[in-house]
């Protein structure tokens, strides 16, 4: 089962991701070899995110999507364009908020979400 992990921090510059390292909480996660791939994009709901999302899913064999970012039911919504346009299943997309989380907590929120949603189960965050 393939899963890949992005990371998604609005732009960097919110104070809701002022307390972690994002790039250790990534290096962390592959470290220890949570994910086949880790990814991090400043913001996925831009334009610009639309159409990385388009183009990294289109025809992709990622068995589940895990975005840590913002608030999983509103991931669903902002990400529902891009994955109706190339087909990816809702259902393999797990979202976790990691606002106003430091390193730790983060990798560890990121850590628990993998550990509850084994292949082939939905999270129910997708509305
Ligand atoms: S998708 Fe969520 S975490 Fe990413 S930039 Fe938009 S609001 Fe922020």
């Amino acid at each position: 089962m393939t899963k890949g992990l992005l990371l998604c921090v609005c732009e960097g510059t919110c104070p809701s991701f002022q307390s972690m390292d994002i790039f250790e909480v990534l290096n962390r996660l592959r470290r220890e070899k949570v994910f086949d791939w880790v990814g991090l994009h400043p913001q996925l709901c831009s334009d610009d995110g639309d159409v990385y999302l388009r183009e990294l899913l289109r025809g992709a064999e990622i068995d589940r999507l895990y975005v840590a970012g913002c608030d999983p039911r509103m991931q669903s919504k902002l990400f529902r364009d891009p994955f109706e346009a190339v087909g990816f299943p809702r259902d393999k997309h797990t979202g976790v908020d990691i606002r106003n989380m430091d390193t730790d907590k983060a990798v560890d929120a990121i850590k628990r979400l993998v550990d509850d949603s084994p292949a082939g189960e939905g999270c129910g965050c997708n509305g």
